[in-house]
């Protein structure tokens, strides 16, 4: 009985050897593959991880804001073409953002061409004259006369 168990031990031994027991030989074959999963491999998690991190931290890395600037307005048979609605300036020939009412350049007060009938206005008077179109604007210069309501325009209740 107890030999039967020795035996079965033995075997037991015989059998597990070779997964025990390194075999170098077979371990120096896989060197290279070894050496390719323990090096390359913790590179490209590496490289991964880099990519995560840079793309993950990307929204958080905002283009800082930059304040909308002047542009030159666009030249039609030698005459600057002023888009409707944006103030500009006709002696520098300039566009500027939207909400601004003088000049950075000379200092002077903006114009506006009204977007619905075209009359032209100082840029801090928001309300045209001609049709009562309102352009809400941010003024950086207070406004000096009360806005105007639009001629005949009974409020709708
Ligand atoms: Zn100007
Ligand atoms: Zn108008």
């Amino acid at each position: 009985m107890l030999d039967a168990i020795g035996q079965l031990f033995q075997g037991l031994i015989t059998f597990l050897s070779p997964i025990l027991i390194p075999d170098w030989k077979a371990l120096l074959t896989l060197f290279p593959v070894l050496l390719l999963i323990g090096v390359v491999g913790p590179l490209i998690s590496l490289l991964a991880f880099g990519w995560f991190v840079y793309f993950a931290g990307k929204p958080r890395a905002r283009i800082p804001y930059v304040e909308p600037q002047p542009v030159p307005a666009r030249i039609v048979d030698g005459q600057p073409v002023y888009p409707a609605g944006e103030p500009y300036c006709a002696v520098d020939q300039l566009v500027m953002p939207f909400g601004m009412t003088r000049c950075p350049t000379c200092g002077r007060d903006l114009a506006v061409t009204c977007p619905k009938c075209g009359t032209g206005r100082m840029a801090w008077i928001d309300t045209c004259g001609t049709c009562g179109l309102v352009l809400k604007i941010d003024r950086t210069v207070p406004a000096l006369r009360p806005a105007a309501p639009p001629p005949g325009g009974a409020a709708a209740a």
